[in-house]
């Protein structure tokens, strides 16, 4: 594989994103920079061209799903995409060290922790796990928030869901929102479809393009 220059600008990262992505969707990866000549390279340091914050369900491989190599993207994932103090430092440092010019935040189809939250606002079983409730505690605002509006559906929690994690964001990280005002970064939330492979965007913050 050649090499290929790294995208500098949010429309560029998101551009070469939805390329990979369209590799995947039809069948046409080309696994660029996966070989032992790149891994050498990049072992004096990195430079991912994009962070993404995604679920940490097993079909949500981040470098698969979007056909880039070793190096291209700083992955922080964890079940249901829940901010927290330590995913947002790992979002800042992204940022600000690495100087990625894009965030995806990335949610998807029958999310099992989005489903567990809608278990539980319905009053049916809990998870037995101290620690997934923190989880379940941290979405439920969002399910309620939900059927608030009548929606009930997990598509339509996941589409809210992936919202208030980016309002969050950039409520919580003045360097991650001073970077979107400067013209530096764009953060775009979007779903993930299991049987098709496709991202298909829900909202974006900055200019791609
Ligand atoms: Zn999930």
């Amino acid at each position: 594989m050649t090499e290929t220059k790294r995208p500098q600008t949010p429309a560029e990262a998101w551009a070469a994103m939805t390329a990979g992505n369209h590799r995947f969707v039809t069948g046409a990866p080309a696994h660029p920079r996966q070989d032992i000549d790149h891994r050498e390279d990049l072992a004096t340091g990195q430079r991912p061209f994009a962070a993404l914050f995604g679920c940490a369900d097993s079909r949500l491989s981040a470098e698969i799903i979007f056909d880039v190599g070793l190096g291209d993207l700083f992955v922080v994932r964890n079940a249901g995409q829940v901010i927290g103090e330590t995913i947002l430092g790992s979002l800042e440092y992204s940022v600000e060290v690495l100087g990625v010019p894009l965030i995806l935040v990335l949610g998807h189809d029958e999310c099992g922790a989005i489903r567990a939250t809608i278990n539980h606002t319905e009053g049916k079983q809990a998870a037995a796990g101290k620690f997934i409730n923190v989880l379940v505690k941290q979405i439920e605002p969002t399910v309620l928030e939900a059927n608030a509006q009548g929606k009930f559906e997990i598509d339509e929690v996941t589409e809210l869901h992936v919202q208030d994690t980016i309002k969050e964001m950039l409520a919580q990280s003045k360097l991650i929102s001073d970077a979107i005002a400067a013209g530096k970064l764009a953060v775009v939330g979007a779903n993930y479809k299991l049987t098709l492979g496709e991202i298909h965007p829900i909202v974006t913050f900055g200019n791609i393009g």
